[in-house]
């Protein structure tokens, strides 16, 4: 028998899986079929395949790299013996947060499904896309895909999502050239579960893993040559182990104590910041995490009516108290030229009782905390996605999209122009310089690069540098949602 993981990358209100982050999902397949030694692929080692054949494509006069196929585990005439070889195909994919990716391009169901129509092997899909479904694309609904390719569709594939099953594996990262970040499992569930458009609570109950076995996979990882992590794969970062302090500084106390060069959080529930041990939680993620860190909250919309709803966790005066205290301990700037630790603000379209006002809302509250002197590390702004068995499913579908879709842009152009802009001035400005940003994609004569992190900022530099190579960045302008760099 001969495995092979194909990872079409994941991406998920908790959870990260798109290079060069890599998710749980491939490292927990690999560690359950560990003794079969399976071979690991991309989706882009699969794409590079079917358009250029064996020889693959030639990346050495790319005017404008393609993103699409960028990130290779090897050349594709190896593919191809791999896929000979193969006599179990496991696809991991799935889509529910869609973002924008500045170094790779998920797969969709759809092309996928073509991909591996005429693979001669049992073909199984696992990930969020087995259980929820996908979409690359916020606003529509999510997509069709002919299911009759795959002899098995199943989450819960080898029981990766059952946390006395798991038994992660580091090995995977030997068939990896590029380097990547970690994402670290804490916990999974949400213990407030209501929000209207979340999957979250569709996928698990509440649990947590130890800290000895978080800081294991650190380790494991560490020996093969990882060194960037993020504690990305729960729902709120303040909420692990029911928010108990001791717990939480084991965990970041001996995840620092192995130096990793990053080490970032994700997710975090405003009303987990400002009640309980929020503070002293803060402190602790100031104190031990690496600069450039971001606790994102979800706080979705500050319209009090969509807020009520939605039954969204947060209301928009607690979101503004949790950015005031993030930034209370998280502002000062760090070794790297980043801010310790900022929050940021995710935002929906589309949610129920969505209206004109709710644009004006969101402006006037994300003003405020512009003008009272407050950091935001990034706004994230998407359309969202009813997938099946959520209440907005079942109440509104895209009711709410199609009727306010006319005012999206306007609503988003005016946070980018007034918020955005003159915030990230704020953040890093002029002469600030950045460390270790990784060169990532050309375009014409410009380098994209960013460092590694959980949010990191993209850079742009006016000439052509070598990818792949890493540089300290002196910002010498702002763009809406990056910065113009020179190298020094
Ligand atoms: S608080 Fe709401 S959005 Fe966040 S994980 Fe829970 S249900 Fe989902």
């Amino acid at each position: 028998m001969a495995y092979t993981i194909l990872d079409c990358y994941t991406d998920e209100p908790s959870g990260l899986g798109v290079p060069p982050s890599l998710g749980t999902y491939p490292r927990y397949i690999y560690g359950a079929l560990r003794k079969e030694r399976p071979y690991y692929l991309t989706i882009d080692d699969l794409r590079n395949l079917r358009k250029f054949g064996t020889k693959g494509i030639n990346k050495e006069n790319e005017i404008k790299t393609n993103t699409r196929i960028y990130n290779l585990t090897r050349s594709a005439e190896e593919v191809s013996r791999v896929l000979d070889k193969t006599t179990q195909l496991i696809v991991v994919s799935g889509i529910n947060t869609p973002g924008k990716y500045l170094s790779a391009v998920p797969g969709t169901l759809s092309e996928i499904t073509e991909l591996i129509r005429n693979t001669n092997c049992r073909k199984i899909l696992t990930g969020p896309a087995a259980l929820i479904g996908s979409r690359l694309e916020g606003g529509k609904k999510p997509e069709y895909f002919d299911k009759t390719v795959y002899d098995e569709i199943e989450f819960n594939y080898l029981g990766i999502n059952d946390y006395d099953k798991i038994t992660p594996s580091a090995e995977i990262v030997e068939q990896i050239p590029y380097p990547i970040i970690a994402e670290l499992e804490t916990g999974k569930g949400c213990d407030i579960g209501k929000c209207s458009f979340c999957t979250e609570p569709l996928k698990s109950c509440v649990a947590f893993r130890e800290p000895k076995d978080v800081v294991a996979e650190i380790k494991e990882l560490g020996k093969q040559g990882v060194e960037h992590f993020r504690f990305g794969k729960q729902t709120c970062f303040y909420s692990y182990k029911n928010g108990d302090v001791k717990e939480i500084e084991k965990l970041l106390k001996t995840a620092a104590a192995l130096k990793p060069k990053t080490l970032h959080i994700d997710n975090v529930n405003p009303n987990k910041v400002i009640t309980g041990n929020g503070e002293k939680i803060t402190k602790l993620v100031v104190k031990y995490c690496t600069p450039g860190n971001v606790a994102a909250f979800g706080v979705e919309s500050f319209d009090i009516e969509v807020v009520k709803r939605n039954k969204l966790n947060t209301s928009p005066n607690v979101a503004y108290k949790a950015i005031q205290l993030i930034n209370k301990y998280g502002a000062e700037r760090g070794a790297n030229g980043m801010p310790k630790l900022l929050p940021g603000v995710n935002l929906i379209f589309g949610l129920m009782n969505e209206t004109k006002q709710t644009g004006v809302e969101n402006f006037n509250w994300l003003k405020k905390i512009y003008d009272d002197g407050l950091m935001l590390r990034r706004i994230n702004i998407r359309q969202v996605v009813p997938f099946e068995g959520t209440v907005l499913y079942e109440e509104a579908g895209t009711k709410f999209i199609k009727k306010n879709k006319k005012r999206y842009w306007s609503w988003r152009k005016n946070i980018r122009r007034e918020i955005d802009y003159p915030m990230l001035q704020r953040l890093v400005p002029k002469d600030t310089i950045m460390k270790d940003v990784r060169m990532e994609i050309y375009d014409g004569n410009n380098t994209f690069g960013r460092q590694f992190g959980t949010y990191p900022l993209v850079v742009g530099i006016k000439k052509r540098l070598e990818l792949g190579k890493y540089y300290d960045i002196k910002v010498v302008g702002h763009m809406l949602r990056s910065v113009i760099g020179e190298p020094v």
